[in-house]
């Protein structure tokens, strides 16, 4: 192991701006390549990773419910969004 991994901060700037872009796959192929190059060596961000890929997961199960409840009630987004807003302005 050399140095590096004692880190616990992301030497490269370049990197880190690709973590929240990569858990996405909004990436070219190139970029993914190079990015995944960077996480062998680079613990902080291969913990970053798995964090925010946990998260997007998270999101990605929300998102699953707010469909079904869009099909169950026939209501459209925008009618969920004004009815959040009334019972926010409620509480
Ligand atoms: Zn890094």
């Amino acid at each position: 192991m050399n140095s590096i991994s004692k880190l616990d901060y992301c030497l490269d700037r370049s990197a880190g701006a690709s973590l929240l872009p990569y858990g996405l796959n909004t990436l070219s192929d190139p970029e993914s390549k190079h990015f995944e190059e960077h996480l062998l060596s680079c613990p902080t961000c291969a913990n970053e990773l798995a964090k925010v890929s946990l998260h997007l997961k998270a999101i990605s199960i929300q998102r699953l419910v707010l469909v079904q409840h869009f099909h169950i009630t026939g209501r459209t987004f925008e009618q969920m969004m004004q009815q959040l807003v009334v019972n926010a302005s409620d509480a």
